[in-house]
């Protein structure tokens, strides 16, 4: 099909572009349940039978006691696939869930990525992949700017910490629109986060406004997506890129305070 096309185009270019997947790598996807990661998986899945370098694909979730529904059907899905899945029920979340319901995502994200590195090591993989989209990097860009006086969005692939996993995201390149038709069209069963259900007002601010400038100019996701990836540093605020021999240099990190007053 043509949005299958069009996914695995989008998906191998990002893959060539920032040297995601390098041979004899054993790739991890982050299944959290949802549209994204599942339709992550199914790309490199298929690419890896007729990518130029060989790597093998397995899949883990970490339960984390959000889900909103039940697992199985998701676990018959990925066998019926041939799937190598691991289901991870990380205790310390587990009771994180119950002693302290309303813990934030700062803490939970934490327990989410020391659960994550441990399910990696225990699969052999030297990468993890996760799900997030042309969507979460824009929406990523206009929080940082307008909420915290950041221009940065999120790596495309970074190492851990440590430098023991290489992580990617592969679907940087992929819009929402399409994860949620191919997943339509799998069929898959989706595991739905009781968090997603939370309004978080700032997300769905931006989202709105994501919405409004793309009625105005249907391709402001890839203009967006292009700005990040050409950045014009001289026509920009930042001291560490301007040339200013001749004046008072200031103090020797360019960046403006977080919140100036103008
Ligand atoms: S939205 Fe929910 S699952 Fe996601 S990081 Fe925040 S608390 Fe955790």
């Amino acid at each position: 099909m043509d949005l299958e096309k069009i996914l695995l185009r989008k998906t191998g270019e990002a893959i060539a572009r920032y040297r995601m997947i390098r041979e004899g790598d054993r790739v991890a996807v982050a299944l959290s349940g949802g549209k994204d990661s599942l339709t992550l998986l199914e790309a490199l899945l298929l690419l890896a039978k007729r990518a130029p370098v060989e790597f093998s694909v397995c899949a883990f979730t970490v339960e984390q006691g959000k889900f909103l529904r039940p697992i199985e059907p998701l676990a018959a899905y990925l066998k019926d696939k041939g799937v190598a899945w691991t289901y991870y029920r990380d205790a310390p979340s587990l009771r994180l869930a119950v002693e302290q319901p309303g813990h934030g995502c700062d803490l939970c994200s934490r327990y989410r990525r020391r659960a994550v590195y441990e399910v990696a090591r225990g699969l052999g993989a030297n990468v993890i992949a996760f799900g997030h989209t042309a969507d979460d990097f824009c929406e990523s860009f206009l929080r940082n700017a307008l909420f915290t006086g950041r221009a940065s969005a999120l790596p495309p692939v970074t190492r851990s910490s440590d430098r023991e996993f290489r992580l990617i995201r592969p679907l940087v390149f992929v819009t929402e629109d399409i994860t949620r038709r191919y997943v339509e069209h799998l069929g898959a069963p989706l595991v739905p986060c009781g968090c997603s259900q939370r309004a978080d007002t700032v997300r769905k601010a931006i989202r709105e406004l994501l919405g409004q400038l793309e009625t105005r100019n249907p391709f402001a996701k890839q203009c967006l997506l292009s700005a990040m990836a050409n950045l014009d540093v001289k026509r920009l605020l930042d001291k560490r890129f301007l040339d200013l021999k001749d004046g008072d240099s200031g103090p020797e990190d360019g960046r403006l305070p977080i919140v100036t007053e103008l």
